[in-house]
């Protein structure tokens, strides 16, 4: 007889939302239906409290003083650098923190890119990618003479990678992709992709921004040479985040910003640059904002990235097939594998008028173009509306959504 499987200790999810103080406010006299995590992630009180104890407990800045309150502030901040290195499976001494991704990944550019990049060559982009992943490299290739290229979608807001593919041709130095969609939802074969890319000798920078707050991410797994992610959608502090580099590029890195902490001698002859990660860390960082964010870390692992994302695949499932239930209701963004973002427009209303009636009822969503002016322009719309959720969301939030989207639907009617 087979052993019996292995119980798997079932959640109790509405305790679990008890974590987050700010879900019992109402907004405009009815109770909040937060539909808003991947702009940003709400903060459970155990975050909240380490943030503030920092402050009151252990201020000090980090690397320099001597005296206990420096000791402990330095091994607060590099204690959180070793709980999310280890959260993507990476050493901690290839992670550089960073107040987010849009900093990670102009990290990127102007370090490793920018001296290396020149006429002839090619950054590949795809569509959809967030302006943090495209402005960076335009920039890159005025100052270069390097050519920016984009690979398209499926009209189900899928990567194509027959055209991927067929885009990594051997001027191609970098490819960019995003782990998982801000505006579709859309999650993306990173693996994948960054093994075709290492065949052909090019660099792969994912951005992971709204894969963190929704599934389990193994960066080594991955294979990629850059990974960019941002604490503020994951439970964290906002103005947190980090890259993960191989330690190759990061030795091989110029520093990007100087200053203090960066440096291990300083003369006006010359200066000694210190090693990564803290070569790339000048000036004072977040180090309360960090400490806040490997608290985060702690409070995802304790419930389990599997179960986040499990729980967050029944969210999805029962929001969509609600929302297709809403006459006049288009849903941008329907690959098969989804992380529980979902844009929408509902025919005859515009999506500002929208989120703004739907403010009235307590819902938050965003309309707007998401910082990803290509794709709205390949689905040939201005805006959408969209409904983000997190582990935190409960079914009766969904319910009370489809309630006001319909009342609302039918105001703009
Ligand atoms: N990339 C993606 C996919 C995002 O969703 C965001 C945040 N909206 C960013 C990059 C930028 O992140 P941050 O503002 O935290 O730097």
């Amino acid at each position: 007889m087979n052993a019996p499987a292995p119980a798997v200790p079932a959640i109790d999810w509405a305790r679990v939302r008890e974590d987050f103080p700010l879900l019992r406010r109402t907004v405009h006299g009815k109770p909040l239906v937060y539909f808003d995590s991947a702009n940003t992630g709400q903060k459970p009180a155990a975050v909240i409290e380490a943030t503030d104890a920092f402050y009151r407990e252990h201020n000090a800045n980090v690397s320099r003083a001597v005296h206990a309150l420096g000791s402990e502030a330095t091994e607060a901040y590099e204690g959180a650098r070793r709980k999310l290195a280890a959260h993507v499976n990476v050493r901690a001494d290839e992670l550089v923190l960073t107040s987010g991704t849009t900093f990670a990944i102009n990290l990127v550019a102007y370090s490793w890119a920018l001296p290396r990049l020149g006429p002839g060559d090619a950054i590949l982009l795809t569509r959809m990618e967030h302006h943090a992943n495209i402005v960076p490299w335009q920039l890159v290739a005025a100052r270069t003479g390097a050519e920016v290229r984009v690979v398209d979608i499926t009209p189900e807001g899928a990567l194509d990678l027959d055209a991927l593919q067929a885009a990594m041709t051997p001027d191609v130095k970098l490819l960019g992709v995003v782990h998982v969609s801000n505006v579709l939802g859309t999650v993306n074969p990173v693996r994948e992709i960054c093994r075709m890319a290492r065949k052909r000798g090019i660099a792969t920078l994912v951005d992971g921004s709204q894969a963190l707050p929704h599934m389990p991410v193994d960066v080594a797994a991955i294979g990629c040479d850059f990974y960019a992610l941002t604490g503020h959608k994951m439970c964290g502090p906002t103005g947190t985040g980090a890259l993960w580099a191989r330690r190759e590029h990061l030795e091989a890195m110029p520093p990007f910003l100087g200053g203090g902490e960066m440096i291990r001698e300083v003369s006006f002859e010359g200066t000694v640059f210190n090693d990564p990660p803290h070569r790339f860390e000048a000036g004072t960082p977040n180090i309360a904002g960090h400490v806040g964010l490997g608290t985060a870390v702690d409070y995802l692992d304790g419930i389990g990235m599997a179960a986040i994302a499990a729980r967050e695949a029944e969210l999805l499932a029962h929001l969509q097939e609600e929302m297709r239930r809403v006459d006049g209701l288009r849903i941008i963004g329907t690959a098969p594998d989804k992380a529980a973002v979902v844009s929408f427009l509902v025919e005859g209303a515009h999506a500002h008028d929208l989120a703004t009636l739907l403010d009235l009822e307590g819902v938050a969503v965003r309309s707007g173009h998401h910082c990803a002016h290509p794709l709205m322009d390949f689905f040939g719309v201005p805006a959408t509306c969209r409904a983000s959720l997190a582990f935190y969301n409960t079914h009766a939030e969904i319910e009370a959504f489809i309630a006001a989207l319909q009342k609302v639907r039918k105001l703009l009617a």
